[in-house]
């Protein structure tokens, strides 16, 4: 009964609102909505386009790349972009200044999946898997929260830098001081900054790790081992390829391993013991050598909360092709 009178109040606040926007969309996006939420859309396109010149590059490479917006109703999670539909889709749950970092955030997958980067992190070795998948979730808050930044320089008002306060506290917690001394631009200093602070909440580092790491081995020695878990990728590569500031200068130019410092690289004890019995089973079953990328990784116990946030705070949408957010669910 909650869930429904929740779910009232959200729509409360946004009244069915049918007549014809009266701004056109300032980065020209194909939009799969109803009538009554073109408004909604453009408004949020706008106030991105508007105050963040981040925010604004990235939303122009999205829409240059092709990808069409839409709205959905999901409770769990503020948004998702489907590389094999093309769409970012922002919930209808959230009101706008909460989804202004999330269309940033969406549209930077987009970018990412653009530059060659996709979901298929079952295709690296372990230790490409755990640098890529963390570094683009990371990437796609930092350059989220630069835009919350420009946006309050720009408007004075904080509400979508505390919007996404509400679901990445670490992350906005490294912005803040940069904020208080007034800057401006979301330059490489206040993007590593946040890229750090992603790293910080080790619920949702693991809970990525469970996502993309050890669920996927465990669910091939249930049902049969594949045989991948073979490209690999350095941090460099990662780092110079999709960690790109406004400008297009890379914002770890200088610290290109930065993916294998240990707080980003550290891996927990059940996926290490779970690749083992993998790659001996790959091994007997295909004759292929087991991976060795990630003997000589930090090792770390799983955060003890871990089974209770899982089944209680977070969510993992599994699609094809999306990549799906894990957001802590409103109201718990
Ligand atoms: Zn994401």
């Amino acid at each position: 009964m909650a869930f429904y009178r929740e779910f009232a109040e959200y729509y409360a606040q946004y009244p069915y609102d049918n007549s014809a926007p009266k701004e056109a969309p300032l980065v020209d996006f194909n939009m799969d909505v109803m009538p009554h939420e073109a408004k909604r859309m453009i408004s949020i396109i706008n106030e991105v386009a508007k105050n963040s010149p981040l925010g604004k590059s990235i939303l122009e490479q999205a829409c240059a790349a092709g990808y069409k917006l839409k709205f959905q109703s999901m409770y769990n999670a503020k948004g998702a972009a489907s590389e094999s539909g093309k769409t970012i889709t922002l919930s209808t749950c959230f009101p706008p200044k909460s989804l202004f970092s999330t269309l940033v955030h969406e549209s930077r997958h987009a970018c990412q999946f653009e530059k060659g980067y996709h979901c298929n992190f079952e295709n690296y070795d372990l230790k490409s898997s755990i640098m890529l998948s963390r570094a683009m979730e990371a990437d796609a808050q930092a350059v989220a929260a630069g835009a919350c930044l420009e946006y309050a320089a720009t408007t004075g008002s904080k509400e979508p830098l505390m919007a996404m306060n509400a679901n990445a506290a670490p992350v906005i917690a490294k912005v803040v001081p940069f904020v208080q001394k007034g800057q401006k631009e979301a330059n490489g200093a206040v993007l590593r900054a946040a890229f750090e602070g992603w790293y910080d909440n080790t619920s949702i580092v693991r809970a990525y790790e469970e996502q993309y790491q050890l669920n996927p081995l465990k669910r091939e020695l249930s049902s049969g081992i594949k045989g991948m878990h073979n490209k690999s990728v350095s941090s460099a590569t990662i780092t110079n390829d999709l960690c790109i500031d406004a400008n297009g200068d890379k914002y770890w130019a200088k610290k290109p391993d930065i993916l294998e410092a240990e707080n980003k690289i550290a891996i927990s004890r059940d996926t290490v013991e779970t690749a083992d019995t993998y790659f001996t089973a790959r091994m007997q079953k295909m004759g292929v050598l087991p991976d060795k990328s990630y003997k000589d990784l930090p090792v770390k116990e799983a955060p003890a909360t871990e089974k209770k946030a899982n089944s209680s705070g977070f969510r993992v949408t599994m699609s094809a092709g999306a990549f799906f957010d894990l957001k802590k669910n409103r109201g718990r």
